[in-house]
């Protein structure tokens, strides 16, 4: 399950027939839950033809800017730098008019990371809504997706996510800037 591997790789090392195996590859952002748990023998090519699907009213309202507003709820930091360095010179991601900004008020959705925390969670609710509609909702990292390591922390409380449909999911711990750029693009129809 994409959306609660912490890509450790310990499964790989304890699986003697090598039935589990890591790759390279960096595109593996999902639109579905369901899509992010691989099925036994799907070929990474499989997997990322299929895991986002682009929707036409998606890219007519935000294919050609995209303004996010991101919310640490409760994340350890490292999604929080990645996506960080998903807008510095070497990942650019401005440059195809995609940026994180300052206020929710100007923004057309929230990135969540972390697993949402307790006393997390009303601030987030604030900030979704204080985001003019349209919205949307990514979830990037395994934390934010499935609490992750802390999923099973009372500490928690993810029902926001009972309430909001996520949009875009995209896996990691954390997330690789490529791996973020690459699920957004896609969602807003501007790779094929
Ligand atoms: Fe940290 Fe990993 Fe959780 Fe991101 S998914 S906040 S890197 S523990």
């Amino acid at each position: 399950d994409l959306g609660r591997c912490v890509f450790c790789r310990d499964c790989a090392r304890a699986c003697p027939n090598g039935a589990i195996a890591f790759t390279s590859r960096h595109r593996c952002g999902a639109t579905s839950r369901e899509t992010l748990v691989v099925a036994p023998g799907q070929a990474a090519e499989a997997y990322e033809a299929k895991a986002i699907a682009a929707c036409d009213e998606v890219r007519r309202l935000f294919g050609r800017s995209l303004k996010l507003r991101q919310v640490s709820a409760a994340g350890c930091n490292g999604c929080e730098m990645e996506l960080a360095a998903a807008g510095n010179v070497n990942f650019d991601m401005g440059r195809f008019g995609i940026d994180f900004v300052a206020s929710p008020r100007h923004a057309d959705g929230v990135v969540i990371t972390g697993p949402v925390s307790r006393n997390m969670a009303p601030a987030l609710r604030d900030t979704w809504l204080a985001v003019p509609r349209p919205r949307i909702v990514i979830a990037a990292g395994a934390c934010a997706i499935s609490g992750g390591l802390f999923a099973d922390s009372p500490e928690l409380d993810r029902s926001f996510f009972e309430q909001v449909p996520v949009d875009l999911y995209v896996p990691g711990c954390p997330p690789h800037p490529l791996t973020f750029i690459h699920s957004v693009l896609k969602f807003i129809g501007r790779m094929g």
